[in-house]
């Protein structure tokens, strides 16, 4: 944080001249330092710091001190480093005794600061790690320009395996840094996309002023449109809305937010990114629902350019979920029109893809609730049968 180190100030050079430990120095002297830095005099005068900034710019608030030894930030502190404007992160982690850690918006730990909230910087976006983030921040790659914008409704390549991977967490870090030119705005984006990953609600990042997150971080953060939840309705006889009546699963709990969600207020529900909003992003006063809200109504009044709400992007495991009830609403559609107009289905490859799909289980390290095991292996039970009755059908 430089501005505690600040010492003298020379807008018209645009030079500061810092005093700092030799931790400090060695990290702004590296070549890979934001700021381009000199060694400078040996000797400055170290009290012109609390002259210049009575109280306020002590160690222990904004620096490397150890997290044992961190002090509360005051509003002298933001206030200082509000002034040195381009040295504030837009989020910082922070941790009090009654929130425990959390994520934050400088405005917003201006605003509590200023009610009697006691708590303690623990680290901005750019003080996060180089071993995590220099690898990530190289293989993040901007999206073709094909793969912009939104796109719901049947999606036809849905059989290939990488249908849907623009509703991921990949896809995400492809969107943070498309349209974003430099290697420093690239990677000034993706260390917030990763701050603000772990936030329980989205809406508490927009503090109402313009810049905290740009455009580019929320559609890391969320899906360009909605998500099709087609194999999820009930089984009907309508041909073109008819579900596999699987279970919402893992998909159940994902967020959905919408800038009216209320049949009872006016206005269609919008996402964060449709021309009707200005391309904004996600706004305190959006709506938040999550998937299992979906289909206990039937009185949605979503836009019909942006399909009405954004999801908060699928982890791994809710992704291949996704995928795999696709592919299974997929496979009872063949089944269905196998004497229209589909070429006919292999029996033996059908019956090992869908040995394949009954196995489906939440893999990896997410610690998830898969309370649709039951339903989810009936369903495929209930294929297995078709196919085999189809097979016999059909065989010479
Ligand atoms: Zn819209």
């Amino acid at each position: 944080m430089v501005v505690t180190w600040t010492v003298a100030a020379d807008w018209s050079l645009r030079t500061l001249t810092l005093k700092v430990p030799t931790r400090v120095a060695d990290r702004l002297l590296a070549s890979s330092s934001v700021l381009s830095c000199e060694r400078g005099a040996e000797a400055a005068p170290a009290e012109a710091v609390s002259e210049a900034h009575p109280g306020s710019l002590r160690p222990g608030v904004f620096d490397d001190t150890a997290v044992f030894d961190r002090q509360p930030v005051t509003l002298a502190h933001l206030r200082a480093l509000r002034t040195y404007s381009y040295a504030a992160d837009q989020l910082y982690i922070v941790f009090s005794t009654s929130g425990g850690a959390e994520v934050l918006p400088l405005q917003t730990i201006e605003k509590r600061v200023e009610q009697g909230w006691l708590g303690v910087i623990v680290a901005g976006a750019s003080d996060l790690p180089e071993s995590l983030l220099s690898p990530w921040v190289k293989e993040a790659t901007p999206a073709s320009e094909a793969d912009e914008g939104p796109h719901f409704g049947h999606d036809s390549a849905r059989q290939d395996d990488s249908s849907g991977a623009d509703l991921g967490l990949a896809g995400g870090d492809q969107a943070a840094v498309r349209r974003v030119h430099g290697e420093r705005a690239k990677e000034h984006n993706l260390r917030l996309l990763a701050m603000a990953r772990g936030v329980p609600d989205l809406r508490s990042l927009d503090t109402g002023r313009s810049g905290v997150l740009s455009v580019a971080v929320w559609e890391g953060l969320l899906t360009p449109g909605p998500l099709d939840l087609t194999p999820f309705r009930a089984p009907s006889t309508d041909r073109w809305r008819r579900g596999s009546g699987l279970p919402l699963g893992v998909l159940g709990p994902v967020q959905i937010y919408a800038t009216n969600a209320d049949p009872a207020c006016e206005g269609k529900g919008h996402s964060p990114f449709c021309r009707h909003t200005r391309d904004r992003g996600l706004a305190q006063s959006d709506d938040l629902l999550s998937v299992s809200d979906l289909p206990v109504r039937d009185d949605w009044d979503w836009c019909s350019k942006c399909g009405g709400y954004s999801a908060r992007r699928l982890t791994d495991t809710q992704l291949s979920y996704y995928r795999a009830a696709h592919r299974l609403h997929d496979i009872a559609g063949q089944l269905d029109d196998e004497h229209t107009y589909r070429a006919p289905v292999e029996p033996e490859a059908l019956r090992k893809r869908l040995d394949e799909l009954k196995a489906w289980e939440p893999g990896g390290h997410e610690n998830v609730n898969w309370d649709g095991r039951w339903r989810w292996r009936e369903v495929v039970g209930d294929l297995r049968r078709r196919a085999e009755s189809n097979r016999l059908r059909t065989a010479p």
